[in-house]
């Protein structure tokens, strides 16, 4: 474990260390930096276009949140931001000429996208070895038979990263993810599948369907909570030292806030810091993660597509 995130991981009284996001973000973003300048110094200077299509406010923060870091790490690059009446054609011209921009290293097309335009029909028109949010097929298949020169999606990929940087032994381990998603719980799966760091895992996916959660969860050395429901993880759900990761993003409503409101992710985090050894804190954990890797999966593109 880098010696930097010791100090803030300790800062928890009782119960579980905190996996700081923000710490190993913010070194992620480090790393990035220096290989950004090792690039501009041979000539190129990484690229990272990111479309917003309409007003969704929470996208326009997520965006904003990109533009910030992808320029501090020293990228090159612009937010595109058209009007929600975009016809699904004009998004897939803009595609199209992005794909061909040869300072254009990586592509991200936010979603949601308005009701009008499939959401495939964009990302499989993004050339796969600029798809650095890694959704295309390509990219997808690529991440399934273990060929590294594909992206996989940016939060699973922090997870990982996250892993591997506390020294949590993946290999062998029982990881259980509670979560099937495209974005979240099945590439999460397919990277602990993977032979080598951060992988090697006997992994158990589980979603809406499966019949007694509890009893995959209290298997789990590591369990990783992606469901997007607060409180699905309780105490009595979690294996005596497992370590937690809460990828869950949840609004909540809170009375003491100025705002009436408050983030929390999937798990009672109350509750289980007392059980797990390790624990991801909503906010500050997987999320600060999620702009780290896509930065991290830029700058290698930029890398693959310019010098490799
Ligand atoms: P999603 O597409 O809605 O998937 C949720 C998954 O949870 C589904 O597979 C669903 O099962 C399963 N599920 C729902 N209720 C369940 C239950 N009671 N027991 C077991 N499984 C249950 O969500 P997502 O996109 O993966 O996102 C999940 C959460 O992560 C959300 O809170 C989201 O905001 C957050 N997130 C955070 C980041 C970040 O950067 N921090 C990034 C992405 C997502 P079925 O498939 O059977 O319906």
């Amino acid at each position: 474990m880098p010696a930097e995130l010791t100090t803030p991981a300790s800062a928890a009284s009782t119960g579980a260390r905190l996996i700081d996001g923000t710490a190993l973000a913010l070194k992620v973003r480090g790393d990035v930096a220096t290989e950004v300048s090792a690039l501009r110094a041979r000539g190129v200077t990484p690229g990272l276009t990111v479309v917003l299509v309409g007003d969704d406010a929470a996208s326009a923060v997520y965006v904003g949140a990109k533009e910030k870091a992808s320029r501090e790490a020293g990228m090159a690059g612009e937010t595109i931001r058209l009007p929600a009446s975009t016809s699904q054609a004009e998004l897939l011209a803009l595609v199209d000429r992005l794909n061909a921009d040869r300072a254009v290293h990586g592509i991200l097309v936010q979603m949601p996208l308005p009701k009008h335009i499939d959401p495939e029909a964009v990302i499989h028109r993004i050339r796969a070895d600029k798809d650095v949010d890694g959704f295309h097929p390509v990219n997808v298949g690529k991440l399934l038979i273990g060929d590294r020169s594909g992206f996989a999606p940016c939060t699973p990929a922090g997870v990982q990263r996250m892993l591997v940087e506390y020294g949590v032994e993946t290999r062998g381990a029982d990881c259980v993810i509670v979560g099937r998603s495209t974005i979240v719980g099945k590439p999460m799966a397919a990277l602990l599948l993977q032979s080598g760091v951060g992988g090697d895992a006997t992994v158990t996916v589980c979603h809406s369907r499966t019949r007694d959660l509890r009893e995959h969860t209290r298997r789990a050395d590591i369990l990783i909570a992606a469901v997007g429901r607060p409180h699905t993880i309780t105490a009595d759900m979690v294996k005596p030292g497992a370590v937690v990761i809460d990828v869950g993003v949840n609004r909540i409503a809170d009375a003491s806030r100025k705002s009436g409101t408050r983030l929390v992710g999937d798990v009672d985090f109350e509750a289980v810091r007392h059980v797990a050894s390790l624990i991801t804190p909503v906010p500050g954990g997987v999320g600060p993660m999620t702009i780290a890797m896509l930065l991290a999966n830029t700058v290698r593109a930029a890398r693959q597509l310019e010098v490799a």
